[in-house]
């Protein structure tokens, strides 16, 4: 079957300006971190998709080692790229990233020039693209200099591979001194993505100011604490979360008695207002001045749509974050 979007698509969702750069970017957008490998089902995989880009998602976020196995993901969008969306490239911005352990070798890890090119066009030729969007390094390399790994970034948008880059997981410290080198070469910093979420506030100390200051964009990764920060957990692990599952980056012991309770007021809380949990949780990152896009992923269509209607309810008051902080420092 033939896909179109939704004639409607742009009136669903708001944008925001990037930092300080000229690139707007949804409020929601789709990683493709979990669910998409080659053991996630492809007519799920093909519905989520769709369902984002006709709900006004442009942005999608993959990693070369996004799997499993690593790089299954970027086949399985570049296979829906072909099939449905091809015709609306220019409607899309699409991310990869290096810096995870990616291959065998002294070329494979890292932030050296040659593992990150190399990288780059692995990406390109799986997702069927001629430049990226962004291009990420996507956690710092201690053993590598800075001025290699930002001029190796520099040097990919020059060549046209990619129109912005971007950092991860960087510390405020380093994450500024990414900023300066690659300023110093004429590339801005388009954005720091960065995990934030009510259960997980570290980035707020320093990170996040930086980054204001800055005028680089600030993208919540992880925004519902890979999905705990939703009913799923409310009452136990069901059998199809994220929890119950193989990642490793959710296991059932992270859902304590104690975070329970919290997850369980949290969830009052936000039904007063008429949200779910996962809405206010939503809401609640993209009340953050420095922040661009929540970045979400998702299991099903239904979970993709539930993120964008969040953005219908009223922004939240005073006297509601002062609750919401009360219930987190419990
Ligand atoms: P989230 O915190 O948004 O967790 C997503 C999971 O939450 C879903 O897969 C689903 O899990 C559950 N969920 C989502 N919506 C609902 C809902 N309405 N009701 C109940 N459960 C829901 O984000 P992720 O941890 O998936 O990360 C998002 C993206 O961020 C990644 O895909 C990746 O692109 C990026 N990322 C970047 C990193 C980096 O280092 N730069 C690191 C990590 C992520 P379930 O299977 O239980 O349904």
């Amino acid at each position: 079957d033939s896909y179109t979007p939704a004639p409607d698509r742009y009136d669903r969702l708001p944008f925001r300006r990037t930092g300080h750069s000229g690139l707007r970017l949804p409020e929601i957008a789709l990683g493709l971190w979990h669910n998409f490998g080659a053991d996630g089902d492809p007519g799920r995989s093909r519905a989520m998709v769709r369902r984002a880009f006709d709900l006004g998602i442009t942005h999608f976020d993959l990693a070369n080692n996004y799997g499993p196995p690593p790089g299954a993901a970027e086949l399985r969008f570049g296979t829906l790229l072909k099939e449905d969306l091809h015709p609306w490239r220019d409607e899309l911005i699409i991310a990869s990233k290096a810096g995870f352990t990616m291959w065998d070798g002294p070329y494979g890890d890292g932030g050296g020039r040659k593992y990150l090119f190399a990288s780059l066009h692995q990406s390109l030729r799986r997702l069927g693209l001629e430049y990226l969007d962004i291009f990420y390094h996507h956690r710092p390399d201690p053993d590598t200099p800075l001025a290699e790994t930002m001029q190796a970034l520099a040097d990919m948008v020059r060549q046209g591979k990619a129109l912005h880059v971007g950092i991860s997981n960087y510390p405020a410290a380093e994450a500024r001194r990414a900023v300066a080198l690659l300023a110093e070469l004429g590339v801005p910093c388009l954005v720091d993505q960065v995990r934030y979420s009510m259960l997980e506030r570290e980035m707020e100390t320093a990170t996040l100011p930086a980054l204001a200051e800055l005028g680089v964009g600030a993208m919540a990764y992880s925004p519902l604490a890979g999905g705990q920060l939703s009913d799923r957990y409310l009452e136990g692990i069901p059998l199809d979360s994220r929890a119950a599952g193989a990642s490793p980056f959710l296991q059932a012991e992270q859902i304590t008695p104690r975070r329970r309770q919290t997850l369980r007021g949290l969830h009052d809380l936000a039904r007063a207002r008429g949200d779910s949990l996962s809405q206010l949780a939503l809401n609640w990152v993209l009340r953050h001045p420095a922040m661009t896009t929540a970045l979400i992923g998702a299991s099903r269509p239904e979970q993709i749509e539930a993120a964008v209607a969040a953005r219908r309810s009223a922004p939240l008051g005073d006297d509601e974050l002062a609750r919401i902080d009360a219930l987190l420092a419990r």
